[in-house]
């Protein structure tokens, strides 16, 4: 079939490598800026302070108090700080969750952001921004939002558990299969896209075997890095949709229900999907839904939301919230087929 498509891709500056910290000062000279807060959650205040002393004199402060979905209250402090301090751009250490609070304040201020990606979540090559309040987490997609540097150093990824690192690695796979089947994929983001389904898949077994193989680390990064670029440039669908809901109504933890989520969603839409998934389904033993199911399984991730804390009682208002608001799906999308699939996915049975 002849090739028929928009591309168009995010700008973006990417430091790629072990020691690659290093040039931080370099980069937020190049940005004309000399007076950064740096960013963290509660549980990386000292690597926070470690990175803040690397900043050579161009640091004004910390604020650790990032949290998972961006809390609007949360974002008000460090904005309150940021004001306060003086401060002409934001750099960013950790995963999602303090990555979304440089985002929030970068689409308030506008200011330059450089990005120390720590985790597989893939936000820093995204110009999405997810924000909660009131339990409703609304989403944002704008340029002002998307940051301008993003550095990749594995070593500073070697002390991440594991337990976190599978969930979030099978967070960048789940970015990187929905891109496959997405209404506005081609030919670059599917490149994109199975390249670091391929990666993870060898790697993630490995940092659970080794997980302070730098190489492992390094080539999961790499992984998460074209999967969050491929997040950031076409549409999602269901399984992003349920993951949002499951996220923002009733703060079930990110990268724990995309890889609960995952082997489900994408048994769900195998078959209309069948084409576009044809080459990762190879890659998973020619049943998409349950080789992912395995996979999760082997390298220990979480299988069931039960056991991330959602009650069964929460089931019937979560899959009214997922189809509250229509969007493309390559499977036609059922309040009754969400409800049965969130089921499934609450007790843990394999995708057949
Ligand atoms: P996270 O940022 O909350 O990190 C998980 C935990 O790991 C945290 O406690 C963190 O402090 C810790 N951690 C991070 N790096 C570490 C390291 N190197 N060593 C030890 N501990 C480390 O989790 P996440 O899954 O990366 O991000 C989740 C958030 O990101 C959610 O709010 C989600 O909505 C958002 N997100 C947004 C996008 C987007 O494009 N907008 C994409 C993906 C995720």
């Amino acid at each position: 079939m002849a090739h028929c498509f928009l591309y168009t891709a995010n700008p973006a500056r990417i430091l790629f490598g072990p020691g690659s910290l290093s040039k931080i000062a370099d980069e937020i000279r190049h940005l004309g800026c000399s007076n950064a807060l740096v960013l963290s959650t509660p549980s990386r205040r000292e690597d926070a302070e470690c990175l803040h002393r690397q900043l050579k004199g161009l640091g004004v402060g910390i604020f650790s108090e990032a949290a998972m979905h961006t809390p609007v209250a949360v974002t008000e402090r460090a904005m309150a700080v940021y004001a306060e301090l003086g401060a002409d751009c934001i750099v960013t250490l950790g995963g999602g969750s303090a990555i979304g609070l440089g985002k929030a304040m970068a689409y308030r201020t506008h200011a330059p952001q450089v990005v120390v990606a720590t985790t597989y979540a893939g936000s820093e090559v995204t110009p999405i921004l997810g924000q909660t309040e009131n339990r409703i987490k609304t989403t944002i997609k704008h340029a002002s939002v998307l940051p301008d540097v993003v550095i990749y150093d594995a070593e500073l990824t070697l002390g991440l558990p594991v337990a976190i690192s599978v969930a979030s690695g099978l967070n960048a796979m789940a970015h990187a299969i929905e891109a496959l089947y997405s209404k506005n994929s081609n030919p670059i983001t599917d490149l994109m896209a199975l390249e670091g389904i391929r990666v993870l898949k060898i790697a993630l077994p490995l940092i659970v075997e080794q997980p302070y193989n730098l190489t492992a680390r390094n080539n999961t990064l790499y992984g998460a890095w074209l999967c969050g670029t491929v997040l950031g440039t076409v549409g999602m669908a269901l399984h992003h949709k349920i993951c949002h809901t499951l996220g923002g109504s009733f703060d079930l933890s990110h990268a724990e229900t995309h890889a609960v989520m995952l082997p489900h969603t994408a048994a769900y839409n195998a078959q209309d999907a069948k084409r576009a998934l044809a080459p990762v389904t190879q890659l998973f033993d020619g049943e998409l839904g349950s080789g992912l199911y395995d996979f999760a399984q082997l390298i220990g991730a979480p299988l069931t939301l039960k056991e991330l804390g959602l009650a069964e009682s929460d089931l019937d208002r979560a899959a009214d919230l997922a189809v509250e608001n229509a969007y493309w799906n390559p499977r036609p999308i059922t309040r009754e087929a969400v409800r049965e699939l969130l089921q499934h996915a609450w007790s843990g049975t394999r995708p057949t």
